[in-house]
């Protein structure tokens, strides 16, 4: 199993039917090792993001700003300040000295050049290094500009990328509980972890609505200050990529008592299974409103008429793939949830399956869900993926911005379900789009110019 597998890995990784379940995760990446992973700076970043109409202050220097810049594909109906890049370009002088003065007169001519809801100032390696009050330079400034100006403890090596989500959640939690929540309705909900990469958050929001639930916020995609503000006034919050922020939902469970549901909006099982859960919730908080019976009945016809349709479209694409063999690599695993199952509706094997965060109970459940054989990795390193990927002889690599290359180095085809993605996925649209990306790459002609590398020996 994997030429390029390092011995102080081996227990990252799990074959299925080989030995008992055991794999160990959720641990600093080990050094060398050249990991998948970004840092917490990143994490933070990608997770607050979509927050269009904040102001995104990188306090460090111009590299962290410009690796991140635009990262996230995530798409606002509204304003957009939240796609520039700004940072306070820390240098030598700034080093030696202190960036505290430099923080402050960026905040202060940004707020007053694009007048943003809310401001968040990330801290990046080198601040962790010299020690910038940030905590004191916020608050200075939003005393002066009377916004919210929130610092994301978010010091790059402070550990792994999961840091960077709580960060990031510690950052989102300062503003919840500051808006006005009358009005809000007892049916409603808050969208955690979906990020609107391709406008997915608009087709979730649009079946809520034919549901008759409302949505509060929309917190991590297409995301604005003042519904994260009032967010605690909603009744549920849907948690999808539980592994940016679940430990939100948490912390607003435990101040406001808001219960969560997690949910994955990928291939047909589980966004229809989203669905009802959400409508089973409200019938059982509130068993004798008739209300929560036409929720439960608007989910039932929603979810008919969108699997009457999809289901033929989808058996063109299901009768060329069967057979075919996909590698998933992810972020969050409970996305690989997903995808397994959505693979298997095209009769496709998942040969590989893995993930930069997830945590022992994920990969237990992935264990349960995949095929014997079926390698299961955490925290990769490209040489790892190479070899699985040769290994294992797949046809379809599904990953983000940095897997890319190793699958178009192997001669393999690749499916980008993360930051860079244009085609929304999500939802029952987004499953059609999945099988018709999937049918496109694994049987382009250009596989028979390129030819497929193979296992060494
Ligand atoms: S925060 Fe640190 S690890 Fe992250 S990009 Fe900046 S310098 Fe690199």
């Amino acid at each position: 199993m994997g030429a390029a597998l390092l011995k102080e890995r081996e227990n990252q990784v799990h074959v299925k039917g080989e030995k008992p379940f055991n794999i160990v995760c959720n641990k600093d990446s080990l050094a060398g090792a050249v990991s998948q992973r970004a840092c917490v700076f990143c994490g933070s970043r990608v997770v607050l993001y979509p927050i269009a109409d904040a102001l995104h202050l990188v306090h460090g220097p111009i590299g962290c700003a410009v690796y991140t810049w635009d990262i996230r594909g995530a798409l606002s109906s509204g304003p957009e300040l939240h796609r520039l890049s700004f940072s306070t370009d820390l240098q030598e002088r700034d080093v030696i000295f202190g960036g505290e003065k430099k923080l402050r007169s960026a905040l202060l001519e940004l707020i007053e050049r694009h007048s943003p809801k809310a401001a968040f100032v990330y801290s990046t390696c080198i601040v962790g290094i010299i020690g910038d009050d940030l905590e004191a330079i916020c608050k200075g400034v939003a005393a002066e500009t009377g916004i919210p100006v929130i610092p994301v403890q978010s010091e790059g090596f402070k550990g792994n990328k999961r840091a960077g989500y709580q960060a990031a959640c510690d950052a989102m939690f300062r503003l919840i509980g500051t808006g006005d929540t009358a009005g809000i309705s007892k049916f409603s909900l808050n969208i955690l972890g979906d990020f609107n990469l391709a406008g997915e958050i608009w087709m979730v929001r649009e079946y809520y609505e034919r549901m008759g639930i409302q949505v509060v916020a929309n917190v991590t995609g297409d995301g604005r200050v003042a519904d994260i503000c009032r967010a605690n006034g909603a009744a549920l919050n849907v948690v999808q990529c539980s592994g940016s922020t679940m430990q939100l939902a948490n912390m607003m469970e435990e101040k406001y008592g808001t219960p969560s549901l997690r949910v994955s909006y990928f291939g047909i099982e589980d966004m229809s299974e989203a669905l009802y859960d959400i409508a089973r919730f409200f019938k059982k908080q509130y068993p004798d409103d008739p209300e929560a019976d036409k929720i439960m009945e608007r989910t039932k016809a929603l979810v008919q008429e969108k699997v009457r349709e999809l289901v033929p479209q989808l058996e063109k694409y299901r009768k060329a793939l069967a057979g075919k063999k996909a590698a998933i690599y992810v972020g969050g695993s409970f996305k690989a949830f997903s995808l397994v199952k959505a693979f298997r509706l095209v009769d496709m094997d998942v040969v590989m399956v893995g993930s930069q965060t997830g945590t022992e109970e994920d990969y237990r459940e992935l264990a349960a869900i995949t095929d014997p054989g079926t390698v299961i990795v955490d925290d990769a390193n490209p040489l790892e993926l190479n070899s699985f990927l040769k290994e294992k002889e797949v046809d379809i690599f599904v990953g983000g911005v940095k897997e890319r290359p190793i699958a178009y180095k192997l001669g393999i085809g690749f499916c980008d379900h993360n930051h860079e993605r244009k085609e929304a996925l999500a939802g029952f649209e987004g499953m059609l789009n999945f099988a018709k990306e999937v049918y496109s790459s694994v049987m382009s002609p250009v596989w028979r110019f390129v030819p497929r590398k193979k296992p060494t020996a």
